[in-house]
């Protein structure tokens, strides 16, 4: 919390990082989670199965449709979309209002619809557009990947285009090269 003596604290931050498939948003974070163990990272619950190295309740909550569904009903998340069509991924939202209440700040690494749908709940929420090199290196990124076939590469290609055209709705950009270095511009907008 950034407490300043003689005045009110300042309010706690809610930091949504978005941008298109493949930009490395996830390495971003996963980045930020290993190396500034003070930000809050928010958790997202998601339908879809854990990749190799993944850890239920560090990367994602790997739940089934059924669950996800109890925590939407129980009023939970506070966003949720389904991403490329096929698997559900959503922010449950208890514990970002426990750190906020605790004057914390909060990042979401979140997709385009969901940082829409945060922005639309909670209009003082900060939205950071991660932004690749060169159309060329999120290709590359892309297909480097390895974990999707060559229909699901071409889909995610598609609406990776379509995202990068919403890039003027944020309130910040930031561009991608160095890892270490983009981390370090998301984590200086969380103070
Ligand atoms: P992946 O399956 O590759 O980890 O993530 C696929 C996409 O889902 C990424 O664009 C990621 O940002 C997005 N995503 C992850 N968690 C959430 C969430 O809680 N809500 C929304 N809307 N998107 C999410």
């Amino acid at each position: 919390a950034r407490e300043h003596r003689g005045s009110t604290p300042e309010p706690a931050r809610l930091v949504v990082l978005a941008g298109p498939t493949a930009v490395g948003k996830g390495t971003v974070s996963t980045y930020i989670r290993d190396n500034y163990p003070d930000v809050h990272l928010s958790v997202s619950a998601t339908t879809r199965t854990a990749r190799p190295g993944e850890v239920d309740g560090v990367h994602y909550f790997f739940v089934s449709d059924d669950e996800f569904d109890q925590l939407i009903e129980s009023g939970q998340m506070l966003e949720t979309a389904t991403v490329h069509n096929s698997f559900r991924y959503g922010t449950p939202r208890p514990p970002i209002d426990a750190a906020l209440a605790e004057g914390k700040s909060v990042l979401l690494e979140i997709d385009l619809q969901g940082a829409r749908s945060v922005r639309r709940a909670m209009p003082e929420a900060v939205l950071v557009f991660l932004l690749p090199p060169t159309w060329e290196e999120l290709v590359r990124r892309l297909i480097g990947r390895g974990t999707e076939d060559s229909v699901e590469q071409a889909r995610r290609l598609e609406t990776a285009k379509i995202e990068l055209a919403a890039q003027d709705e944020f309130d910040y950009k930031v561009i991608n090269s160095e890892v270490s270095r983009a981390a370090q511009e998301v984590v200086d907008l969380l103070s």
